[in-house]
C-alpha cells in the first residue's frame, strides 16, 4: 500500500506539488492523470524517495520512505517516462544484466529473462541491439526490466506513451495480472482515455494539486453527474415506464427522437440488471445505451471548475 499525506515538493522557483494526499491499496491500479507539468512525475519520484519532499509523509507498505529508503526500494519497481537503455547491449543482455543486479542466480536467469521478454511481447527481439529498438519497444524493454524482481509496488510513468495497440493490450493484461496478484500499482498518463482501459481508480492532478480521486465510476458520478441511459423500445411502452418508475436510481424519462432517455445512478452492473428486468417484463428493446465513463469530458470539466 502507498500512503501519501500532505505532500509538498518545491523546486528552486516552483512549487511542483502541494497538499497532496493519496492512498493506493493492494489490488488497485491507480491512474495518476493530469496535463503536462501537473506534478505527476514529481509525486512518483517523491514516493520512490528520489526527491526530498519539502514536507509531508510518505509510507510504502507501512514503511516511512525517508526513514528506511533501502527497505522501500527493495519492494518497489519504477519505470521512468524517458527510459534510458544501454544501446550497445542486445535486448536479452540488457534484461540479464538487471537480473544479475537483482541477485537472480545465474542458472535461473535464462528462464527469468525469457519470461520477462515474453510478458511484454519482445521475445522475437531478444537478439536485437537496444539501440535499434523503436520508442515503444524501448518502453516494453523497460517494463520487462521493471517486472523482473516481481516488486510489490509498481510506479509506471507514462508506460503507454509511444506504445502501439498490441502493446496497450499487453500492458492492460500485465496490469490486470498485477492487480489480481494484489500488487499496488500507480500509472501516470496525460492521455485520459487510456486510464479507462488500465485503471481501477484515478487521481487527477492539476498544477500540483489533487483535484479528484477515487474509483473511476465514483469520480465520474461526482463530477459529471449520473450516467445517461438511452433506450429504443419497439413494444411494451407501458411496462417500460412501470419498470423505470419503480427503480429509484432512475430519473424522469424524456423522449429524444426514437430514444427514451433518463438519468441513472447505478453502475454498469445495475444498468445490465435493469435491461434484464425490462426484457423479462416483455419490453422489446431494440437498443440500450448507458453513456460510458468519459475521462476526457471529466478532465475538461475538472479543468474548467478549477479555473472558475
Ligand atoms: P509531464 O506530463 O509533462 O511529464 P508532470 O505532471 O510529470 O508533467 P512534473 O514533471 O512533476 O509534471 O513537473 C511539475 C512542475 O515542476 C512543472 O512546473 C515543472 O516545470 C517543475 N519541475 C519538474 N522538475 C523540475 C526540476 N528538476 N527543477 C525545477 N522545476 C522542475
Amino acid at each position: 500500500m502507498i500512503r501519501v499525506k500532505d505532500l509538498r515538493v518545491d523546486y528552486e522557483n516552483t512549487c511542483a506539488v502541494k497538499d497532496l494526499s493519496l492512498e493506493v491499496h493492494p489490488g488497485e491500479v491507480c491512474g495518476l492523470i493530469g496535463p503536462n507539468g501537473a506534478g505527476k512525475t514529481t509525486t512518483m519520484r517523491a514516493i520512490l524517495g528520489l526527491i526530498e519532499p519539502t514536507y509531508g509523509e510518505i509510507e510504502v507498505l507501512g514503511v516511512d520512505v525517508r526513514e528506511r529508503p533501502e527497505d522501500v526500494h527493495r519492494v518497489m519497481g519504477f519505470m521512468p517516462d524517458l527510459p534510458p537503455v544501454y544501446e550497445d547491449l542486445k535486448v536479452w543482455e540488457f534484461v540479464d544484466l538487471f537480473a544479475s543486479s537483482y541477485g537472480i542466480p545465474r542458472r535461473d536467469r535464462p528462464t527469468a529473462v525469457g519470461r520477462a521478454l515474453d510478458q511484454v511481447g519482445l521475445a522475437e527481439k531478444r537478439n536485437t541491439l537496444s539501440a535499434e529498438l523503436s520508442r515503444g519497444m524501448r518502453q516494453r524493454l523497460m517494463l520487462a526490466k521493471t517486472l523482473l524482481p516481481d516488486p510489490w509496488v509498481l510506479l509506471l510513468d507514462e508506460p503507454a506513451s509511444g506504445v502501439d495497440p498490441q502493446g496497450r493490450i499487453d500492458l492492460k493484461k500485465i496490469l490486470k495480472r498485477l492487480a489480481d496478484e494484489r500488487k499496488t500499482v500507480v500509472v501516470s498518463s496525460h492521455i485520459l482515455t487510456e486510464m479507462n482501459e488500465f485503471c481501477t481508480s484515478v487521481a487527477v492532478m492539476e498544477r500540483g494539486r489533487m483535484v479528484e480521486s477515487g474509483r473511476i465510476e465514483d469520480v465520474n458520478r461526482r463530477v459529471l453527474g449520473d450516467a445517461l441511459v438511452a433506450v429504443e423500445v419497439l413494444d411494451g411502452l407501458e411496462a417500460f415506464h412501470e419498470v423505470i418508475q419503480a427503480d429509484d436510481r432512475a430519473g424522469a424519462v424524456v423522449r429524444n427522437g426514437e430514444m427514451l432517455e433518463f438519468r441513472f445512478r447505478g453502475d454498469a452492473a445495475a444498468a445490465s440488471d435493469l435491461l434484464t428486468t425490462l426484457v423479462r417484463r416483455g419490453v422489446r428493446v431494440a437498443s440500450f445505451n448507458r453513456s460510458r465513463d468519459n475521462l476526457e469530458e471529466l478532465f475538461l470539466k475538472l479543468g474548467s471548475r478549477e479555473l472558475a
